[in-house]
Parts: C-alpha cells; structure tokens; sequence
C-alpha cells in the first residue's frame, strides 16, 4: 500500500484508543476539565458502569459561545499557547485532545454557559460528528454527558468489564481528585445511588471521613511540617518542596500497596520509589507483608515537574 495520511475520523478513533481506555479516563478527563475551569462544586452522574451514560456538571467558568465547538477539535485547548508554557503548567489539562477523542468514540452532549453570558449553547455529537447547536438557556457553568461509549468501537467495548468493575474505576478516580481538591465538592452517584460525596469545606480530613469512614480517618494523623524549615543540609529544591497530608498509625495496615496514594502539584502519581519511602516510615512497625495507608501531597515548583510523564 502507498503511504497515505489517515482520513480525520480514522486518525480521531485512534487518538482515542490511547485517551479513553474505559469509563474511568472519561471520567478523568472531564473530572480535569471541570477543575481547570475551576469549578467549587462537581456532581458526576453514571449508569451502567458508565458504558450508558457519564454525566459530569459543574458550575465553572463555562466555555464561551464562539468556542464551543473548537472544544471538539483535535489540539484545541484554551491552556496553552507556547511551546515554553509546557514548562510550567499550571492546570491538568494541556494537549487539547480529551473532548476531542472522547466524542470520537461516543455520543457527546454540552450544555454550558459563562457566567456573564444570558444564554447558553447546547451541542451534541455523535461519533465526532456535530449534530445540532444551539443557544438555550442553563445554569452557569457546564454539563458534559457522554452517552453509549464505545458504540462504534466494538472490538474496545469487549474488553470493558462488568458495569460494578468499571464503577470501581470511576469511584477511585472521583476519591482521588476530592483528595487533591478537598475545597471542591463531589458528588458522584452510579444508577442512582449516591457513592461518594465530600462537602468541600478544604479540610483533608472530612475528605478521608467521607472516603474511609470515621473509624479509619480517626487512625490517620496528620502529617506535620518541619518544625525548621529547610535543614542546613537540605538543598534549595528540597527546601522548595512540601509535604502534606495524612498516615495511618501502624496497626491500620492492608494487604497491598494500593492504600498509598500520592499526588504531586494536584496530580495523583503512581511511584515505586516514593511509595517504598512511605513504607520504609514505618520501619518494622509493621507486620511482614503488610503495607500503611497513606495520603501524602507533595508539592514542588511547576517548573521541576514534567507532567508530560505518565503518572
Ligand atoms: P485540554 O483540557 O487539554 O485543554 P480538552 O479537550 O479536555 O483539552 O478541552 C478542550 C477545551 O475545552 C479546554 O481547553 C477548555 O477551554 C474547554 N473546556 C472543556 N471542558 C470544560 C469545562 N467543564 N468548563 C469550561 N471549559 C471547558
Ligand atoms: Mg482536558
């Protein structure tokens, strides 16, 4: 076969097969869309494991009416302009391709409207393809619901698990981002039934109580700072970086590492390395085998983060 350029649609399926993996990273990515637009308040709706229906609502800043269908488009983001801002990010959100891949791959409704705007606009899609527009009315702030994923991908919706595995996935992802945001309020709910709620009052604790329950949040203690800010040893990055959050006392050990949940600048981060450090904490206050829950936030200037890196 001669060397072509793939036609748009095919080059948009594909992109999507490495954004959307499963309901999870839809969920992720319009969890981060809500955030960077920065929402106080998420409510995020599923059904069927997500695979029916994905619904995130928010009330931030809403997209504006002459961008409402560039938001759809490959590369597009309001982020980033220059290739030097890649080296300070501030928001989760950057490569512009998350709308994008995930309308590829399902049918896609938005409701969204700025603050300042009387009106708002309504969008819908179907495989990429844009199917109607519209001003209608609406709360400020933006409502994405992606209904029937992988309809069209069917080799992708065999490889999804069972509706209550793929809840699971969602439920980890909504706890993780109500841990890095505790100022923001979360509430998710599956066919109905509310799984998690966090009231967004900013403390880490009442995250961790809404999370793990009280009995477990009352054997977490709080992790303090330095009493001396910077040890003389300490170099100029170390004493940039800070550490927050919460570790179980010893006797609140589980079977897996999974219970060690890191984030770095608001970004939850998997880390061998950093995970062992939490474990090596305890020393031998643990039983053989046995592993600490933890939630540690770090947090280190933009600049020495590359968050093009997989987490
Ligand atoms: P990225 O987040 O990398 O910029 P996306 O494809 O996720 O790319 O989103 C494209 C653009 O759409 C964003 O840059 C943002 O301007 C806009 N957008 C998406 N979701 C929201 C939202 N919930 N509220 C406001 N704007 C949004
Ligand atoms: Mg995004």
């Amino acid at each position: 076969m001669p060397i072509r350029l793939l036609p748009p649609d095919v080059a948009d399926k594909i992109a999507a097969g490495e954004v959307v993996e499963r309901p999870a990273s839809v969920v992720k990515e319009l969890l981060e869309n809500s955030i960077d637009a920065g929402a106080t308040d998420i409510r995020i709706e599923i059904r069927d494991g997500g695979r029916r229906l994905i619904r995130v609502a928010d009330n931030g800043g809403g997209i504006p009416d002459d961008q409402v269908t560039l938001a759809f488009a490959r590369h597009a983001t309001s982020k980033l302009s220059i290739v030097e801002d890649l080296d300070h990010i501030a928001t989760l959100g950057f490569r512009g391709e998350a709308l994008a891949s995930i309308a590829a791959v399902s049918q896609v409704t938005l409701l969204t409207r700025p603050r300042d705007q009387a009106m708002g606009q309504f969008l819908s899609l179907e495989g990429g393809q844009i199917r109607r527009q519209e001003g209608r009315g609406g709360p400020a702030g933006t409502v994405l619901t992606v209904e029937n994923l992988f309809y069209n991908v069917p080799a992708r919706l065999k490889f999804l698990r069972q509706p209550q595995t793929e809840t699971g996935h969602i439920h980890t992802a909504v706890s993780h981002y109500a841990l890095a945001h505790p100022t923001i309020r979360f509430h998710l709910t599956a066919d109905g039934r509310v799984l998690f709620q966090s009231t967004g009052n900013g403390k880490l604790l009442d995250v961790l109580i809404a999370l793990y329950g009280l009995e477990m949040a009352e054997q977490m203690l709080e992790i303090q700072p330095p009493a001396e800010h910077g040890a003389p040893e300490a170099s100029a990055l170390e004493a940039s970086v800070t550490v927050r959050g919460f570790v179980g006392v010893p006797a609140l050990h589980r079977a897996t590492r999974s219970h060690i949940v890191l984030f770095c600048n608001h970004r939850w981060i998997q880390d061998r390395s950093l995970a062992h450090a939490v474990a090596q904490a305890y020393h031998t206050l643990l039983p053989v085998g046995r592993h600490p829950v933890a939630v540690v936030l770090l947090e280190l200037p933009a600049g020495e983060v590359d968050v093009n890196v997989h987490p």
